[in-house]
């Protein structure tokens, strides 16, 4: 009997979830089993917004993979995938090939400009902690010059987008930039934080005494927002918006794009029928066509039903790591000479963090706002560690203190 080898990509919520859950359901004698990430650490993508704010260090929301693996079974590989070779059953990285029997695929997410002119150039994207750094070096940069500069024009951050990473961003922000005038003795009067909305409203998932709630609760703190105004191009200047169909330009000293994620683009070169760098999945978790490729996580297309309606489940980390999980099981079953069962979503709901101390969110069915809500963000950040690395990791990383 020959060990299968199984070959994990992605050390992000999906892909670090199975091979945590591989390591409890295998034993040392039944597979071989490697993980493959860009980096030596695992970081928390759902705190990438406070990284980029400034009201957590970077080295608060990483954490090495080292800490989660264990290394009698499973080899971890810093390395970079560069190709994937479905038909050959072989992984290309930087640091050399690797052939699998069983592949999981969980190479996460990417920002995504839609093409818009400038976009890429001139805004700072909240995607890694290497993104996230730099936005946050900038913003600060500008107040540290800012007297230097002459102190004529006010320091304008725009903000692209009012989805979650956006909301949240700001929420962040209305705590760090009023410590960032303090340091640097400049008026908060004299700060500029808007964030711009394609869509007639935000949020849409919540009801809107929740949105309205969020909203006031920016605003009141100096954040504005300009709803309704598509974002068409970016320049060094700022952004170009559409207003009654007459384009107009927001000048900014900070820009950064919250307006969008897909998949790792890694994606579309390596798999057919792939759309924003997601591909549809079957049930169990494998992709049309390769029993043994499972594709999880930002790069998944995970369908809440069958026919035309179906739609995606939005790609969280909450849903990531359910996926991996269950990609965990199923191979399990594979091994055992098993059928492979369904996937089913358990959504506990949602909360929009608004900086440290506040938020909104709907969680078990009920609506919660304010503190609890806070608190509620805090007990789900610290689950993610406790699920995938145990109590001492969470004591450790968690948002306890
Ligand atoms: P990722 O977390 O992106 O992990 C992918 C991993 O693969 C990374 O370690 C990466 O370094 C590695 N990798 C990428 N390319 C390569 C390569 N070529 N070779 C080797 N390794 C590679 N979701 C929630 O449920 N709740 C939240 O509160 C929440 N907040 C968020 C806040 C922000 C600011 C953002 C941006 C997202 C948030 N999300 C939230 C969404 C959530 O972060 C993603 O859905 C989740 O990270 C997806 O997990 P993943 O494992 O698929 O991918
Ligand atoms: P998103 O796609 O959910 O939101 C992007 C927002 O940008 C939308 O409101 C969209 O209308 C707007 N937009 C798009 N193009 C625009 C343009 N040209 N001009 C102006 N506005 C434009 O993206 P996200 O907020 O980064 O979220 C990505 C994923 O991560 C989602 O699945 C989300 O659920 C998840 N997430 C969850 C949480 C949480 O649970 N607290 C936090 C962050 C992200």
């Amino acid at each position: 009997f020959e060990r299968k080898k199984i070959l994990v990509l992605g050390a992000g919520y999906a892909g670090l979830q199975t091979v945590s859950k591989l390591q409890k359901l295998l034993g040392h004698q039944d597979a071989d089993i490697t993980l493959i990430n860009k980096n030596e650490y695992h970081y928390e993508a759902t705190w990438l917004h406070e990284t980029a704010a400034g009201t957590i260090d970077w080295e608060d929301g990483v954490y090495p993979v080292s800490k989660v693996v264990d290394a009698s079974k499973v080899k971890f590989v810093p390395a970079e995938v560069t190709a994937i070779h479905k038909d050959e059953k072989r992984v290309e990285t930087n640091q050399g090939d690797f052939e699998y029997d069983i592949l999981v695929t969980a190479l996460g997410f990417e920002s995504e400009t839609f093409g818009i002119e400038g976009m890429e150039e001139h805004a700072h994207s909240i995607v890694s902690p290497q993104t996230a750094l730099a936005a946050r070096h900038e913003i600060e940069r500008n107040f540290a010059n800012y007297k230097n500069s002459g102190a004529e024009k006010d320091i304008s951050i725009l903000v692209g987008g009012a989805g979650f990473t956006g909301v949240e961003f700001l929420g962040e922000l209305v705590e760090s930039v009023p410590v960032l005038c303090e340091k640097y003795g400049i008026d908060y009067s004299k700060v500029n934080l808007t964030c711009v909305e394609a869509a007639p409203s935000m949020l849409p998932m919540f009801p809107e005494n929740l949105t309205d709630y969020a909203v006031k609760y920016l605003e009141d703190r100096g954040a504005k927002f300009m709803i309704g105004t598509p974002i068409v191009a970016a320049n060094e200047d700022g952004f170009v918006v559409k207003i009654d169909d007459e384009e107009q330009q927001l000048e900014a000293s900070s820009v950064i794009w919250t307006a969008g994620v897909r998949g790792n683009s890694l994606m579309e070169e390596s798999f057919d029928g792939v759309k924003r760098g997601r591909i549809v999945v079957k049930p169990d978790l494998t992709i049309e066509g390769y029993e043994d490729i499972y594709v999880i996580g930002d790069v998944a297309a995970v369908m809440n039903g069958e026919g035309d309606d179906a739609r995606p489940y939005p790609t969280t980390a909450q849903i990531a790591m359910q996926l991996g999980e269950h990609v965990a099981k199923n191979i399990e079953l594979t091994l055992k000479g098993d059928k492979k069962e369904p996937f089913k979503y358990d959504d506990k709901g949602t909360v929009c963090s608004l900086g440290s101390k506040d938020g909104i969110g709907i969680v078990m069915g009920r609506e919660i706002k304010g503190k609890k809500a806070a608190f509620m963000k805090r007990v789900i950040d610290s689950r993610a560690i406790l699920k995938i690395g145990g109590p001492m990791l969470a004591y450790s990383k968690g948002k306890f203190f």
